[in-house]
């Protein structure tokens, strides 16, 4: 294990500059200013007991590192363990910190990869799970009434963009002593600072920003916190679900203009939740930075920024959602999110489709919920293309 993987980074520098430079340096013995792709599984060693802190690369590999080191200054804690996968990083974090017998508190509005988990896989092992709606007074102190080693949030909530108080939601776990992880896929530390606001832990699928162009899917849990990073490095290791060096190369390639797309994904969406809102068949928009969103104090407080997604429904409900994702030109019809080109998804039969349709219902999925998530196109390119699969 390379030493500095397991060191604090001390990078004081502004976040701009820390996703360009932070926790990389320049190839040592060529000068190439990126991090090369260190395709090789294999690292030979000086002598017995002796290498250069790379041995084999389901442990530890360079270029992988480097994203690692990147990642952790960029959030202000230690490197990253980065994964195959956000579910695998998400796994990672359960098999690190749960044994049979241990109960978890989730938010109810979570990714259904981690719902999935929890209720057909880890309930064989005997790890219980708590779905509750933080924002409802005294639901989270009740959860916590039974013995609880985990409480996860998501926020915003996918896909209606649900916001979870994370610094109250730190403050009451806090009291109770159980740790906090923030799946923070949505915002990145770009436009919210968990750490900032009480997380122990931050996860995420880096599939989604913090790649940012569609090319990848992978995964990152980040810590303050020297014994939770090297349990959950062990079981990295262990079941042997970390990241590729060319995934990983590509990803630090996206990091570097983090804080200028999101900025730029904000405001793109921002302009057209505006202009949706304010169309005659749009019955409803949500995003998080619009003066009408339930949450809007919570977001200007918690959040630098709104954000790419958003959700609209129309008052033709479902019939007319569908006909609109059929009609559009500009923007793709797909499950992903967070990257440069504009996506349109309908959650209750692509994302969704294995929730239970009363748990749709429940947690604001109709039928007739569009989800969005704003690419880097120019705007009036987007709303040009929503009106005209709106006008039909
Ligand atoms: C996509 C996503 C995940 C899962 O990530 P993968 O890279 O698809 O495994 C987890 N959490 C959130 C919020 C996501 O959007």
């Amino acid at each position: 294990m390379p030493l500095d993987l397991l060191s604090p980074i001390t990078d004081q520098q502004s976040f701009e500059t820390r996703s360009i430079h932070g926790g990389v340096q320049p190839d040592p013995t060529t000068g190439a200013i990126l991090t090369p792709i260190y395709q090789c599984s294999t690292f030979v060693q000086e002598a017995v007991g002796r290498d250069k802190g790379y041995t084999y690369s389901r442990t530890a590999n360079p270029t992988v590192s480097a994203l690692e080191r990147q990642l952790g200054a960029i959030e202000g804690c230690l490197p990253a363990a980065c994964f195959a996968t956000g579910m695998a990083a998400i796994s990672s974090l359960f098999f690190a910190l749960l044994q049979a017998g241990d109960h978890v508190v989730v938010s109810d509005v979570v990714y259904g990869g981690t719902v999935r988990l929890l209720r057909q896989i880890l309930s064989r092992f005997g790890v219980s799970a708590s779905f509750v709606d933080p924002s409802q007074p005294g639901a989270l102190e009740t959860a916590l009434q039974r013995p609880t080693r985990l409480v996860l949030i998501e926020t915003p909530g996918n896909p209606t963009l649900k916001l979870v108080d994370i610094a109250s939601v730190c403050e009451t776990a806090h009291a109770h002593g159980v740790p906090v992880a923030v799946d923070n896929t949505f915002l990145t530390a770009a436009l919210q600072d968990c750490f900032a606001l009480g997380a122990d832990l931050v996860v995420y699928s880096t599939t989604k920003f913090i790649e940012g162009h569609n090319s990848t899917v992978g995964g990152a849990v980040l810590t303050r916190d020297p014994a939770l990073l090297e349990k959950i490095r062990f079981v990295q290791n262990s079941l042997g679900c970390g990241q590729s060096p060319f995934q990983a190369w590509l990803t630090l390639r996206g990091l570097k203009t983090l804080r200028l797309r999101l900025q730029q994904h904000s405001a793109n969406a921002l302009q057209v939740a505006r202009w949706l809102e304010a169309h005659p068949q749009v019955a409803h928009v949500a995003h998080p930075f619009l003066e009408s969103f339930p949450q809007y104090a919570l977001a200007k407080r918690q959040q630098k920024d709104g954000g790419g997604l958003l959700a609209f429904e129309l008052h033709g409900g479902g019939h007319a959602g569908i006909a609109l994702m059929n009609r559009v030109q500009l923007c793709s019809l797909a499950e992903n999110l967070g990257a440069v080109e504009t996506l349109i998804t309908h959650p209750a039969s692509m994302t969704h489709a294995a929730v239970p349709e009363e748990d749709r219902a429940a947690a604001g999925i109709s039928d007739g919920l569009v989800r969005l998530s704003v690419g880097l196109e120019s705007p009036q390119d987007i709303i040009d293309d929503l009106a005209q699969a709106l006008a039909g």
